[in-house]
């Protein structure tokens, strides 16, 4: 047991970490270009650190998170200090080069995966746990963080991810048994962390266990009684605070509560408060509350967080107010966003309000509702002025949506949707397509970058975008392909252009969170019920079209993945959100029909991203989602036809979903999964066209035409020729102009070569 230690009453679990205006984000950018040395980047991070650190100290917050800073990811940073980075990268010789190259690959070895993380839009570089990892520990960035920030005088609580988590999240490799198998010896390796650790001076330290609040193992309370049975034996070590997040802990509550851990982190937006109190093994611990949403922008009702606060008192040893999970997933302030209507400002609260927040209920906490009266009376008012705003409801969509839900949403048969849509399309068996976007080229780039520093004006802007439209439809006749596309060159975003044209969102100016690596996005606000003045991507379609006789396929964004990169209402269900964006794609899908397009995608990639973490979660989920979609797509006559695009590898879960979406072609990623997805949805009942991705898109190298050809003939025999698309496995906007006509030329060839033989 460690000796006593100051107490923790008020912390954020974790920060963002590119910089208020991205200048880590740039740092990086220019270290792989050879812009900058080595020595000029890590002056940058170092500065990202302390003024995180002192602007942290400096609200008032008793602990600090430290170690969450990352120059690329922290499930990567944990593999570093585990040991565990396979030897394929030691041929790199430089230690930050090397990181780099596990994470991104080099011209010759590849990196490592990357996959989300968890529920959220964050994606974390999967560890790779074969025969040959060796486990040993490597503590010099976490001990460097540590004493960097205890020389700022700051309350330093460094940050791991604990072993569980990261052996849940590993990867097993070169026919290894799965990574959790090996705890004990990843046991060992943290209770010598911890010792040193506690020779440098921590206090406490953080050990985040989020996959506690999953279902992927079925053993979670054992193995966390277990884990943290053995590390909370030891005699020297420091106080050890096991933070979880994303969802509520079940039987692992009880076990963490019975070991001899200091405290435990709970999210109370995800889950209940009532846990708490059935849990009597928390009457000497430390509980952490996480009552201040992490994830979402919303201003925190302080009054009703004091008043949930105040009721855990009575069933714990202690009580720490924090955030429920690292504000890694939103933006750093509202400071940077001078140009949010003054109402809806005052519903928000990004990064740095969420401190304030969290120190103010552990102020109120402390010394009492009186101690903290102006900030409640100005969280009352925002909670007043957000109910009452009439932007939150809309009687005219609400009506709408009321009544076809109520005349039922779901399209005709689908092989009398085939028939119709034979007759109009008039396509040769195995068509050939792209899945929307082309290069987004230098040119496309200056004429946004003129744009929005007002260099040029929206008409030139339009022109220029016009002209690539062009192009890339001149390009995909010259190739051959037989189903075109405009190329969403006037896309910044597939979900932001359109949240930037619905009611109900508003885009932020810098509101930027990292999605992995150097890459941020920009996620839109929704606050309102959702409205479409006018029609959003028709013009652009219309002009296309006009251009070829071949047929232009409109591109949609679906009203799940909408949702899943917006930061969302907590004032109604997710269902009801989707519902109106459902709504509004619907109503774009009959403005192009009408225009005449007779092809129309809603891309929907983020439909497993939202899945729940719960197995009893999982179905209303997929109920709800499957739903938004079919009311998205069924405004149409059965002669339009209906594409999807989803992309991601593990399809499991999902793939009923999949086939419920009854879209009339399915294009989804494939290339690296070798084609089984085709049998998997024909399995699962699945009797549409499908579209499995026959090259992966994310690399540079153009695939040989036999290649294609094979993978199309593993897919022929799963589904046949009638219901067989060619397609790349995704966008093709991160890619060279070059890089894409080389390898669709290829892919038209061996569609060609494929049906000589079919
Ligand atoms: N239509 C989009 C594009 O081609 C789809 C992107 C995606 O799947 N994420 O860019
Ligand atoms: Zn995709």
């Amino acid at each position: 047991m460690p000796r006593t230690v100051s107490s923790l009453t008020a912390t954020i679990l974790g920060t963002p970490r590119v910089g208020p205006n991205r200048e880590l984000k740039r740092a990086i950018e220019g270290y792989w270009a050879g812009r900058i040395d080595k020595a000029r980047l890590e002056s940058v991070a170092a500065d990202v650190r302390t003024q995180t650190w002192n602007q942290l100290s400096a609200a008032g917050l008793d602990s600090i998170p430290v170690n969450t800073f990352s120059y690329y990811d922290q499930v990567l940073d944990t593999a570093v200090l585990l040991g565990a980075v396979p030897a394929r990268y030691d041929v790199v010789p430089d230690e930050l080069d090397r990181y780099f190259a596990a994470a991104r690959g080099t011209a010759a070895i590849a990196p490592l995966e990357m996959t989300k993380w968890f529920d959220t839009n964050y994606h974390y570089i999967v560890p790779e746990i074969g025969p040959a990892t060796q486990f040993a520990l490597n503590p010099a960035k976490v001990l460097g963080e540590v004493e960097e920030a205890q020389k700022l005088g700051t309350a330093a609580r460094p940050v791991i991810i604990g072993p569980i988590t990261f052996l849940a999240l590993s990867k097993a490799v070169d026919g290894a048994e799965p990574p959790i198998g090996r705890l004990d010896e990843l046991i060992a390796v943290y209770a010598t962390l911890l010792a040193t650790l506690a020779n440098h001076g921590a206090e406490w330290v953080q050990i985040d266990e989020p996959i506690l609040a999953t279902d992927v193992l079925d053993n979670a309370a054992d193995l966390a009684r277990h884990t943290y049975g053995v590390l909370g034996d030891l005699s020297y070590r420091p106080a050890i605070f096991v933070a979880t997040y994303f969802g509520e802990l079940t039987d692992a509550l009880p076990a963490l509560a019975a070991t001899p851990v200091e405290a435990i982190g709970v999210d109370l937006v995800a889950g209940s408060a009532s846990a708490i109190a059935a849990t009597p093994e928390l009457a000497d611990k430390t509980v952490v509350a996480g009552i201040v949403d992490g994830r979402n922008i919303w201003r925190t009702d302080l009054q009703s967080a004091l008043g949930t606060l105040a009721s855990l008192r009575g069933s714990v040893g202690r009580l720490a107010v924090s955030t429920s999970c690292s504000t890694l997933h939103v933006p750093y302030t509202l400071d940077a966003e001078p140009d949010i209507d003054a109402v809806l400002r005052s519903w928000l609260a990004f990064g740095f309000e969420k401190v304030t927040e969290v120190v103010a209920l552990a102020k109120g906490l402390t010394h009492g509702r009186e101690a903290i009266a102006g900030e409640v009376a100005a969280s009352n008012a925002a909670v007043a002025s957000r109910k009452a705003d009439l932007r939150l409801h809309n009687s005219d969509v609400r009506e709408r949506l009321a009544s076809i839900m109520a005349s039922g949403h779901s399209r005709g048969p689908a092989a009398e949707r085939r028939k119709s849509q034979d007759a109009r399309l008039n396509l040769p068996a195995l068509p050939t397509t792209t899945i929307g976007s082309y290069p987004q080229t230098v040119e496309i780039r200056k004429a946004r970058a003129a744009l929005v520093a007002r260099e040029i004006d929206k008409v030139e802007y339009t022109n220029r975008m016009k002209a690539e439209v062009e192009s890339v439809i001149r390009l995909q006749e010259q190739l051959g392909l037989d189903v075109l596309v405009h190329g969403e060159p006037e896309r910044n975003d597939m979900v932001q252009y359109f949240a930037e044209q619905l009611d109900g969102f508003f885009a932020t100016a810098n509101g930027w969170v990292q999605s992995y690596g150097t890459r941020c996005v920009r996620p839109p606000i929704l606050y309102g019920d959702v409205a479409r003045t006018k029609p959003m991507t028709v013009d652009w379609a219309t002009y296309a079209q006009s251009l070829t006789d071949k047929p232009v396929k409109g591109m949609l964004t679906g009203p799940v993945t909408i949702l899943a990169w917006s930061f969302v209402r907590d004032d109604q269900p997710l269902a009801d959100s989707a519902n109106q964006v459902a709504l509004a794609i619907r109503d774009e899908t009959v403005d192009l029909e009408a225009a005449g397009i007779a092809i129309i995608q809603v891309d929907e990639p983020a439909l497993r991203e939202l899945l729940p973490l719960r197995r009893k979660d999982k179905n209303a989920y997929l109920d709800w989602a499957v739903s938004a979609f079919r009311l998205s797509t069924s405004g149409v006559a059965d002669s339009t036809q209906i594409h999807t695009h989803l992309c991601y590898s593990e399809f499991g879960e999902v793939i009923g979903a999949i086939a419920d979406l009854d879209a009339d072609v399915t294009s989804v990623e494939a290339a690296r999964s070798h084609m089984e997805i085709v049998g998997d949805l024909t399995a699962a009942g699945f009797a549409n066209s499908i579209g499995p991705g026959v090259y992966d898109i994310h690399s540079p190298r153009v695939p040989e035409t036999s290649e294609i050809v094979e993978g199309l003939r593993a897919a022929l025999s799963a589904v046949g020729p009638d219901r067989l698309w060619v397609n790349p496995d995704c966008g093709l906007k991160t890619r060279k102009t070059d890089e894409v006509e080389a390898a669709l030329r290829n892919m038209v060839e061996a569609a060609k070569q494929v049906r000589a033989n079919a």
